[in-house]
């Protein structure tokens, strides 16, 4: 079976090809600039050189005929023709309470997602455009959706509710979803099956640190806690997001700057975290150089960002009585050794052996990074949320053919 993963975006579309006789990725890419005149289409047959092809596409039902005609291309494609397509995996940000799991995409599905576009404005309607231009050109071809909310639903509602007008969640759904989930799922597991032990006998914290950042807490192999809230701008500091803050100040600098709630928005969402923090750079790689350059501000912004992290750490250390093993995990978590042992050198406490030689090492495998004798194991491993929408998907239709038999 091959199954296309899609993420859209409002203005862009990534794709993945898979074949799930045995995982491997037939050919990746993006279309970019969805609605623009110069769109662009690049695609990456692996071990060839890639394609790109400038053109106008101003919405996403032609940018998935274009990817198809990447796919099914003579000279680039990897697939004779579009049949060869068996079902199709969407990437969903948002799934409210509505969604525990991935679900095959029906006509009430839809509905849901479109109830859920007030939390999640920025994404669920660019996800739905792509399930609809999906449809629109391979009408037959069974599509999932796979969510980024899902895994968390398992919270508590210690865990998951807002200490304010219960009225508010009743009304409104305001609560804390927690995002990344498609992530923690995947390295969790991951996580369990290197370690050789039963995921439900674990606890973890998994760290997943790129642009934007997580940790959750896994206890019986379920998301017990996780540091994003109902949008994912609470708990870590991010790259251009605060993360926590006394939401008073929200108010505060409303009232002393006279910004609007867009405005505000955007100040917490694009222009906070490290980059507001260096004055230099949301890329964690740009500021562990200026930090190498002496610059005062960038040790500022890694040290609060990790600071953080640590922070979380311990706090779900205590809300699970306990933790085993530590995951890291997306661009920072998988790459930057000198943050891991940032965040690690303040767990000692906990047992936490930091081993600087493995902890130094480049690889893309799964692997230790504290000694043998540590009591609590950290792990690196490398996230990939594609594939786990492919599993997903292989799974959810091989279930439905079967059930129709
Ligand atoms: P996203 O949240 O957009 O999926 P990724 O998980 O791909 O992000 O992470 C991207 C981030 O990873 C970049 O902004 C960069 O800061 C960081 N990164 C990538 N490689 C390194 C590295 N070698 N050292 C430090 N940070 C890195």
């Amino acid at each position: 079976m091959k199954v296309l993963v899609i993420n859209a975006g409002s203005s862009s579309l990534k794709y993945q090809l898979y074949d799930m006789r045995d995982e491997s990725v037939l050919a990746s890419g993006r279309v970019e600039r969805i609605g623009m005149d110069s769109s662009i289409v690049t695609h990456e047959p692996p071990g060839k050189p890639e394609v790109r092809s400038v053109s106008e596409i101003l919405e996403h039902t032609t940018a998935v005929r274009r990817v198809i005609d990447m796919l099914v291309d003579p000279n680039v494609g990897v697939i004779a023709n579009m049949n060869e397509i068996d079902a199709v995996g969407h990437r969903v940000v948002h799934g409210g309470e509505a969604f525990k799991q991935s679900v095959i995409v029906t006509p009430e599905v839809k509905l849901e997602i479109k109830k859920l576009f007030d939390l999640a404005p920025l994404h669920n309607p660019a996800h739905m455009m792509g399930i609809l231009a999906v449809e629109a050109n391979l009408p037959e071809v069974p599509q999932t959706v796979v969510f980024d909310t899902a895994f968390h639903q398992t919270m508590p509602r210690e865990s998951y509710l807002y200490p304010i007008p219960m009225v508010l969640y009743r009304r409104h759904k305001v609560r804390r979803y927690g995002f990344h989930g498609t992530s923690h799922a995947y390295v969790s597991a991951q996580a369990a099956s290197f370690l050789k032990q039963p995921l439900e006998s674990l606890k973890l914290i998994t760290c997943h640190i790129g642009n934007g950042a997580s940790c959750t807490a896994i206890k019986d192999g379920k998301s017990f806690d996780t540091s994003m809230g109902m949008t994912p701008l609470e708990g870590l500091m991010m790259g251009t997001r605060s993360g926590d803050l006394d939401p008073a100040v929200v108010p505060f600098v409303m009232n002393k700057e006279d910004l609007s709630v867009s405005e505000v928005n955007s100040m917490l969402n694009k222009h906070s975290g490290l980059q507001a923090i260096s004055g230099l750079s949301s890329d964690m790689r740009e500021i562990t150089e200026a930090i190498g350059e002496g610059d005062k501000n960038a040790k500022l912004a890694f040290d609060m960002y990790t600071y953080r992290v640590r922070k979380y750490i311990g706090a779900y250390a205590a809300a699970m009585n306990g933790v085993d093993t530590i995951v890291f995990t997306a661009g920072v978590g998988e790459n930057s050794s000198v943050l891991r042992k940032a965040v690690c050198e303040g767990l000692t406490f906990l047992g936490l052996e930091l081993d600087e030689e493995r902890n130094n090492a480049r690889s893309k495998e799964v692997r230790f990074i504290t000694k043998d004798t540590s009591r609590v194991k950290v792990l690196v491993v490398p996230t990939n949320e594609e594939l786990l929408i492919a599993r997903d998907t292989y799974a959810l239709v091989n279930e439905q053919s079967e059930a129709s038999l």
